[in-house]
């Protein structure tokens, strides 16, 4: 994969970069934000890391302008030891997944590898209708109403799972042991932020209730509108 690294700590940037290009990737760094903002609308890279504190533009800034650009690139944060605050706000504002610092080599590889994965690893000729939503798998496109909606790789394999099996409840846990298995350690209020962003980008104009919170058991979509 192509990958951008945007981190301000020199040393740590060069260490990243070397763990990726050793793992068969390409990997470019850049060290501010606002420059890391415009590479990745004009350049368009597989997959990012992206530390939150940067000199001229912060991490979740780039996330917001980049998602604002409709870019859907993959990105990781790279998040301060316990600060679960930024975690869950730097999903809200379109991570697919985080790392804290800090971390191990061998460990930003393995989640690069598998977000890598996941990008790629949807079976041919699956196209899904639900209501009037349409997830075209093979090409990652999903639409309302014939209107095309802009998912990050997380927010498309949530609608995905509960898109499959329109019918059925889904509790954070199940959705979390589909998506990370056991990788590492989730939690499952992660789910609850995917589901929130989800609802926002498909909820068009008439604010249909297009995910249904079934309460206290999780979430199925909604089959008859
Ligand atoms: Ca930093």
């Amino acid at each position: 994969m192509n990958i951008l690294v945007v981190e301000d700590e020199v040393e740590l940037a060069r260490h990243v970069a070397n763990a990726l290009v050793r793992a068969g990737h390409t990997a470019a760094v850049i060290h501010d934000g606002l420059e890391a903002a415009n590479a990745i609308i004009a350049k368009a890279p597989d997959l990012v890391v992206l530390d939150l504190n940067l000199p001229s533009l912060d991490g979740f800034s780039v996330l917001q302008r980049v998602r604002k650009a409709g870019c859907t690139v993959r990105v990781i944060i790279l998040t301060a030891h316990g600060e679960v605050e930024n975690r869950v706000k730097g999903l809200n504002a379109g991570a697919d997944d985080y790392l804290a610092k800090p971390f191990s080599m061998d460990e930003l590889v393995a989640r690069v590898n598998v977000l890598g994965r996941r990008g790629g690893a949807i079976a041919e000729g699956d196209v899904l209708k639900v209501g009037d939503v349409v997830m075209d798998a093979p090409k990652r496109k999903v639409t309302r109403k014939g209107e095309k909606i802009e998912l990050s790789p997380r927010e498309f394999e949530v609608l995905q799972i509960l898109m499959k099996e329109p019918a059925r409840v889904f509790s954070r846990n199940d959705i979390c042991e589909r998506i990370w298995q056991r990788e590492h350690q989730y939690d499952t209020r992660t789910v609850e932020i995917f589901i929130m962003r989800l609802r926002k980008k498909l909820e068009l104009d008439d604010g249909a209730n297009l995910i249904r919170t079934v309460r206290g058991a999780g979430y199925q979509m909604a089959v008859n509108e």
